[in-house]
Parts: C-alpha cells; sequence; structure tokens
C-alpha cells in the first residue's frame, strides 16, 4: 500500500524524546517522513533550557539532533503548540502515527504555605532564567540576600547551587543569558543550603555532580558529620555507584565539617527515617530548626501536564500510560521520553527509552496495525493552522 511507501509519522515536542526517536524512525525505516512540532521557535527542549551553561559537553547532542533535522525526510515546526494551535486528533488525521514527545513543562508544587511569598521560586524557573527560557525572563530573582535554600537534593538542585556560588568570571564563558550574568554578578549569595527530607544514602544527586559542588573554587562544603553516623558500615551494601557517591560525602564531612550559627527564617521539620531501602520514609520528629535565608528555590521534581483531553493521562504518577511506548486503548499513538516514564533520568536514559519507542511504532507499522492509505502529513496541518491565523517557522 502507499502507506508502506510513505509512512508520515509526527512528534510533538523537539527535546531529546522527540530527536532520539526521529532519529530512530529515519534510521530503521527508509522511506518515512518525520514532521517534529515544537511550541518554541527553537529545538531542542531541556538541552537549551535546562541543562546548565557551565555543562557545554552535555549539549554536544545537539549536533546529532542537527544531523537528524538536516534529513530531507525530516521537518521542524516550531511555534505549534499541540493541543492548542492544532488538537491530538487533527494530528492524528493528518498522520499514520503520532509520538507524543513534550516532556515535563511544569514543577511539583511543594503545598505548604508560604509557596506563594516573594523570594520563593520553583528551581524550574530559576533554571529556564538563566538559560533564556522566554516564559521566565521576567522572573528577576533578590539576590541581594546572604543566604538561599533550595529544597530537593537532585542533580538539577545542585545545578542550581552552582550557578549560585559559581564566580562570576566562570560563567562569561558559558552560554548563560547576559541578564543572569549582570544579576550573578550583583549576587550577595554567600551560603546555600541544600534541604533533603531523607538521609545521605537517598540523595538523588550524582557523582558527578557532587564532585563538582566539592571542588568548586572559593567555595566550602559544609556538611554536619552527625547526619553521617552509622553510615559508614551501610554503605558496604549498596551498589557500587551509590556506594563511590557516599563515600565522597563521607569523607567530605569529616574532613570538612562544621556547621553555621542559624538564625529564624525558613522552618524545617527535622526528621527521622523509617523503613530500609527504596521504601524508606522521612518521618518528622517534631522537632523544628530555623534557617536564615532570603531566597529559597523548591526542586523536588518536574511534573507533565495532560496536552488534549482525548490523550489519556495518569494525573498521579504524571505521566500518560503506555506500554513501552505504545499509548493504552490509543492506536497510532505513542509517546517517549519524561512524559512516558516521569522526570527522571539523564539524556541517555531518554535515549534508550525513546528507541524502544521507536521500535514498537515500526513494529505496528510493519504488522499492518497503523492506518492504511496516504496521510496527506504537513500540508494539512499547514492548512489547519493558516486557517486560525496561525503560521509554524
Ligand atoms: P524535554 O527536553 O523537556 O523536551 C520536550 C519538548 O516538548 C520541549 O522542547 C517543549 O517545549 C516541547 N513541548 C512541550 N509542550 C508542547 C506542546 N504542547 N506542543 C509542542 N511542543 C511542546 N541530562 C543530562 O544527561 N545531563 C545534564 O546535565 C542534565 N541537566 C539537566 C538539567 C535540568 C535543569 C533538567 C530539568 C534536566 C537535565 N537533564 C540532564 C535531563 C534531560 O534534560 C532530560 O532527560 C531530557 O531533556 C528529557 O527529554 P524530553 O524530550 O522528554 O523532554
Amino acid at each position: 500500500s502507499t502507506q508502506e511507501q510513505t509512512p508520515q509519522i509526527c512528534v510533538v515536542g523537539s527535546g531529546p524524546a522527540g530527536f532520539y526517536t526521529a532519529q530512530h524512525l529515519l534510521k530503521h525505516h527508509s522511506r518515512a517522513r518525520v514532521d517534529i512540532y515544537e511550541k518554541q521557535l527553537v529545538p531542542f527542549g531541556l538541552v537549551r533550557f535546562g541543562v546548565a551553561p557551565d555543562h557545554p559537553e552535555v549539549k554536544n547532542v545537539i549536533n546529532t539532533f542537527t544531523q537528524t533535522a538536516r534529513s530531507d525526510r525530516c521537518a521542524f515546526h516550531g511555534n505549534v503548540v499541540v493541543g492548542r494551535d492544532v488538537t491530538v486528533p487533527e494530528l492524528q488525521e493528518a498522520y499514520h502515527a503520532v509520538v507524543l514527545s513534550y516532556g515535563a513543562e511544569d514543577h511539583r508544587a511543594l503545598e505548604i504555605p508560604g509557596e506563594e511569598l516573594p523570594g520563593v521560586f520553583s528551581a524550574r524557573a530559576f533554571v529556564g532564567w538563566y538559560n533564556g527560557l522566554p516564559e521566565n525572563q521576567e522572573l528577576a530573582p533578590d539576590l541581594s540576600c546572604d543566604t538561599a535554600v533550595i529544597l530537593g537534593q537532585g542533580n538539577v538542585a545542585l545545578d542550581v547551587a552552582r550557578i549560585l556560588l559559581t564566580p562570576p568570571e566562570h560563567l562569561e564563558k558559558t552560554d548563560i543569558t547576559e541578564a543572569a550574568l549582570g544579576a550573578l554578578r550583583q549576587s550577595r549569595v554567600k551560603t546555600v543550603w541544600i534541604v533533603g527530607r531523607r538521609g545521605p544514602l537517598q540523595v538523588a544527586f550524582t557523582i558527578k555532580e557532587l564532585r563538582e559542588m566539592i571542588q568548586l573554587p572559593g567555595t566550602r562544603p559544609i556538611l554536619d558529620p552527625a547526619d553521617f553516623l552509622g553510615l559508614q558500615d551501610r554503605i558496604k551494601e549498596v551498589p557500587r555507584p551509590r556506594k563511590r557517591l557516599m563515600e565522597l560525602l563521607l569523607r567530605t564531612a569529616t574532613e570538612k565539617p562544621g556547621a553555621e550559627e542559624a538564625a529564624p527564617g525558613i522552618r524545617l521539620a527535622v526528621t527521622r527515617l523509617e523503613g530500609v531501602g527504596e521504601a524508606t520514609r522521612a518521618v518528622p520528629t517534631g522537632d523544628v530548626e530555623d534557617l536564615p535565608c532570603g531566597l529559597v528555590l523548591s526542586s523536588i521534581g518536574y511534573k507533565s501536564r495532560p496536552i488534549d483531553p482525548s490523550v489519556p493521562f495518569d494525573l498521579k504518577l504524571g505521566v500518560i500510560p503506555n506500554t513501552e511506548g505504545r499509548v493504552v486503548d490509543m492506536p497510532g499513538l505513542y509517546c517517549s521520553g519524561w512524559v512516558k516514564r516521569g522526570p527522571t533520568g539523564v539524556i541517555t536514559t531518554t535515549m534508550t527509552d525513546s528507541f524502544l519507542t521507536g521500535q514498537m511504532l515500526l513494529q505496528d507499522l510493519k504488522a499492518g496495525l497503523l492506518p492504511s492509505g496516504p496521510r496527506p502529513g504537513y500540508a494539512a496541518i499547514k492548512a489547519l493552522l493558516s486557517s486560525r491565523g496561525l503560521g509554524s517557522l
């Protein structure tokens, strides 16, 4: 059939998930055409607007993505918000298959009093601000305070802490925005507390980011040795990567101790841990600790949003329900990346899962499970957009 000759496929979102899915489809099907729709004017998602400016080596994947975009069977259409400018059913009409790779655009809220106060931001917004994400350019964080508190202990928390503490002359060499650089030059922030509910064994950051933090010029790590009591023995049992991370933390805690005096500021509940392994929970002890600070950044995770009423969405897990990338009960609809697995994992994790989605789609195509007959692809969407007074780039 014609479909076998030219499968028309579209991908929603141009981050790593969108590009790696497109790459797989183009590589393993010699005639497939892939259109990538993106709400921003420019491609690459969090590689452009998330990855820290002092991690240029991570951004090298942009070269691979650009190769994909250069294929004459691939097109990038920026400035199209799927779910608003064009619906998912409209895309399904125009294409044989649709892949949703729109990432996690929201942040998880703390849901505690004070979250809306001035000086309290999500790390997502702060990251968007220093990376030039258009919607965050008005953030204007007040950096005239001495101390910032980051809630959460993942790699994003360390990125944010590092950007706050890196000498501006080092950031000058990066592609951080001029506005952010200007604000950071004026910054008075000297101390950054990185707060977690659980203990050192449960931190979510990785050793590379920890090492960068410990070695930051002009900065001294402050770890409370009391938090590490009894851990020496327990780390023998944990998997090797975490063991190495723990050893570095322990070494740092014992070599460079020193807790600082705290005057009132943010109030933290002191917790103790219950349970073992992944199920370890933090339970409030009833004690509180006050930390002085003028800036609070909550860095407890990103969150995907539903894109279109026609697409199932698991609000609790924040993902599109799927089996290996096939959206449940929606033939011809697929997903990849953070919206498929939830907002964790590095770019290579996203690559692996996007290749898998691409593989499932091609299997379905081969098995004749996708609509037959030709599909108009972009021509139909272009007409729809212009009938609405909209245009893509
Ligand atoms: P995204 O990269 O978010 O891409 C989704 C795309 O979809 C975006 O371009 C978005 O604009 C678009 N979109 C959203 N909604 C719509 C819509 N309605 N219509 C059209 N388009 C839409 N990984 C590393 O390996 N190294 C790092 O150093 C690193 N640093 C990170 C720093 C931060 C702050 C964050 C948040 C993540 C970092 N990661 C890093 C993880 C990495 O960025 C993710 O694994 C990866 O970007 C997820 O890819 P994705 O394509 O699912 O999502």
